[in-house]
């Protein structure tokens, strides 16, 4: 029990702290609050209860890294136990007679045990973090040279802030683990419920009365009055993740990955300034752990451009703790763009959705990046070769700057003809999009699932040129009055149609009709057609006849995997045409964005791409060996990659193939010259 003297001492110490933190914790609440309007409050109970399973199951953490998630754990349960040893810990100090020592009880015996082997969890686990940061350090800790950093970044600050951290947790911990060998010394016992500090304990045996008391009561000041002190730096530290991480992921969009929030207001602007955004990606900021593993999957930072989705959320918390701030919320602040992420870094963003899947605290970047574009798309601060495609999507349509009357061309060379699905009734109306209709290594594929359906005895039509661009990347570059003109225009046309689904071979169109239109007035069952083939392989009405001898790879496009789940459909395809489906090492949700999403296609690369993420994914296929196609099933995909073996120098040992490609041929029905040429 501590003396008097201490427990006044300390009870001081707790009221001057607070107060001080309390100035932190409330700044941090006012600012969030200046954030703009989110609607988060629904099912609030549920909300917390599942995001507080998912933080004590560490699930998020062991999507990516599982060594350093492994340690990440041993923090995080010692620590979160070490709740109820600081209670205990209080009690024994300020309550004569409360002790844990020595007591022959399951409970109390049970709690010393995991006191004990949680306090040598902890600190094996800080000591990790600690020996990575300061001495491995990993190249994924690092930003590129070219990614805008807050000045307070660029000098050290996570670093600076991660050893703060590192040495309180240590000493917290360690010092209780310390203090607890020094009351065993001192009571001279042993305690088999405490198997560590008993062994320290034994090394204490024969220092005097006296000199143990004292390390008992300097390890308690410095295991409870170091948490104490730190109280008021808590808010403006790293370690404020544990309490903001649940709350942020309780607070989280329960939309569908793919439907981006509605702009209310046709009018808004996107964002300038931090308060631009919704409050909840104000409260990213502060509960961002600084882990980087965002932009350790973020196709465009390991490609060489100045994003860092990592970044963004880093400097908007430095942001947010610089001198635009008073106690009362922002006074004065740079603008996202002069402080948070640089423009080019801006239209770098491919929309591959992996940082937000990836990060453990729920953080979403991307919307960020989006709101950032909506402003300057607003602004008509874009690239000149976007603003080309945003026009001619505008007068014609389409992205390709072609007449609307020759979307169906592709079609005239089939030996029969498809249904004009704006003018007779149909099962299925295929949506086509752009790049299936208009960009000619497409065209084939295009050609090949009408032959595949023809045969299959599917009752399906096409709008010809009734059809406009779905709108999905025209929405992330920010143009969001133009998706919506495009969107009404669409639902409108397949008011006037009958049919019962929607197929698509473009998963960025399946992912606006399935996600998006809906908040429109577009309601349909949209299904892609992998998912259509495979119900049409397994019903019996496309018959194999001679299985695919091949070595094949599958990319799963971000559009079908990332964003709606779908992994299974086209694998399973291949599988039933007779292809040996061989997996890359980055496959279903880990799969490496191919750098055309977000509108990147309309875009040049950046003049500082040390190699396009298309180029990347060609290597990992190629480095499993005897591949010889690289499937895809996604017309953009189809584009990029095949592209993309070329300029990788790739050509000779591989070649790109859609899934449909395969069935044709299992089905050994006639193909168009391109692929006989190849398959
Ligand atoms: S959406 Fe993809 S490209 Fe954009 S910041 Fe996130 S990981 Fe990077
Ligand atoms: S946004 Fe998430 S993944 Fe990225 S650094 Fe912050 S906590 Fe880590």
């Amino acid at each position: 029990m501590l003396s008097l003297a201490e427990r006044l001492a300390f009870g001081w110490l707790v009221i001057v702290c607070l107060y001080y933190a309390q100035i932190g914790f409330v700044q941090m609440i006012r600012i969030i609050r200046q954030g703009a309007a989110a609607q988060r409050s629904d099912n609030l109970i549920r909300r917390f209860a599942l995001a507080l399973a998912i933080v004590g199951l560490q699930l998020p953490l062991f999507k990516i890294r599982p060594i350093v998630s492994i340690f990440h754990a041993f923090i995080f349960f010692g620590f979160s136990f070490y709740i109820l040893v600081n209670v205990n810990d209080m009690l024994e100090a300020y309550i004569h007679g409360w002790t844990t020592l020595g007591r022959d009880s399951l409970l109390l015996g049970g709690f010393n045990l995991l006191a004990d082997l949680f306090s040598i969890f902890v600190l094996v686990g800080m000591l990790f973090f600690l020996a990575r940061r300061f001495l491995a350090k990993p190249k994924v800790l690092e930003f590129n040279d070219n990614v805008l950093l807050h000045p307070d970044v660029r000098q050290g600050g996570i670093r600076f802030d991660s050893l703060v951290v590192g040495v309180f947790i240590l000493l917290h911990v360690g010092s209780r683990w310390l203090g607890t060998a020094f009351a065993l010394a001192g009571e001279g016992i042993s305690d088999p419920s405490l198997p560590t500090a008993s062994i320290v304990a034994g090394f204490l045996v024969g220092a005097s009365p006296e000199a143990l008391e004292l390390g008992r009561h300097i390890c308690w000041w410095l295991a409870m009055g170091l948490i104490v002190v730190f109280l008021p730096y808590f808010p403006r530290s790293k370690h404020l993740h544990i309490m903001v991480a649940p709350v942020n992921l309780a607070l989280n969009r329960r939309t569908p990955k793919g439907a981006m929030d509605s702009v209310a207001d046709a009018a808004n602007p996107g964002a300038k300034d931090i308060t631009d955004l919704p409050w909840p990606q104000v409260l990213d900021a502060y509960a961002c752990i600084m882990c980087t593993r965002c932009h350790e999957v973020c196709p465009a930072h390991e490609s060489g451009t100045p994003l860092s989705p990592s970044a963004l959320e880093i400097n908007k918390r430095y942001m947010l703790r610089s001198g635009g701030v008073a106690a009362d919320g922002i006074i004065d602040l740079p603008s996202l763009l002069e402080g948070a992420i640089s423009e080019d870094a801006v239209w770098a963003c491919t929309a591959c959705y992996a940082c937000v899947d990836v990060c453990p605290v729920g953080n979403e970047p991307l919307m960020d990046i989006l709101a950032i574009r909506r402003r300057l798309v607003f602004d008509a601060a874009m690239p000149d070769e976007l603003a080309t495609v945003l026009k001619s999507v505008d007068e014609q349509g389409n992205s390709f700057g072609e007449s609307a009357r020759r979307r169906p061309n592709w079609t005239k060379s089939l030996d029969f003809e498809i249904k004009d699905a704006a003018k007779e009734p149909v099962e299925y109306l295929w949506f086509v999009g752009d790049f299936a209709s208009f960009n000619e290594s497409c065209q084939e594929v295009s050609r090949n699932v009408a032959r595949v359906l023809q045969a299959a005895g599917v009752d399906f039509g096409i709008l010809g040129k009734a059809e406009k661009t779905a709108g999905n990347d025209i929405r992330r570059v920010g143009e969001e009055g133009l998706f919506e003109a495009l969107a009404e225009d669409n639902i409108k046309t397949l008011e006037g149609c009958d049919f019962k689904k929607i197929f698509t071979t473009d998963p960025h169109t399946f992912n606006a009709l399935k996600n998006e239109y809906p908040a429109l007035g577009g309601e349909y069952e949209v299904v892609h057609y992998s998912t259509l083939l495979l119900e049409l392989l397994q019903s019996g009405q496309i018959s194999i006849t001679k299985p695919v001898e091949a070595k094949v790879t599958y990319h799963d496009p971000c559009y079908l995997g990332r964003y709606n789940g779908i992994y299974e459909a086209p694998r399973e395809v291949m599988r039933l045409c007779g292809v040996d489906l061989v997996e890359m090492p980055r496959n279903r949700e880990k799969s490496f964005c191919c750098g055309a999403g977000g509108g990147r296609i309309w875009m040049p690369d950046h003049e500082d791409m040390t190699q396009r993420p298309s180029e990347n994914r060609i290597d990992e296929a190629v480095a499993l060996g005897g591949v010889t196609y690289f499937t895809v099933a996604c017309p953009k995909d189809m584009t990029m990659y095949s592209d993309a073996v070329k300029t990788s120098g790739h050509e000779a040992d591989m070649a790109v193939r859609d899934i449909v490609d395969f069935v044709v041929q299992a089905m050994e029905l006639p193909q168009g010259e391109a692929l006989a040429a190849n398959v």
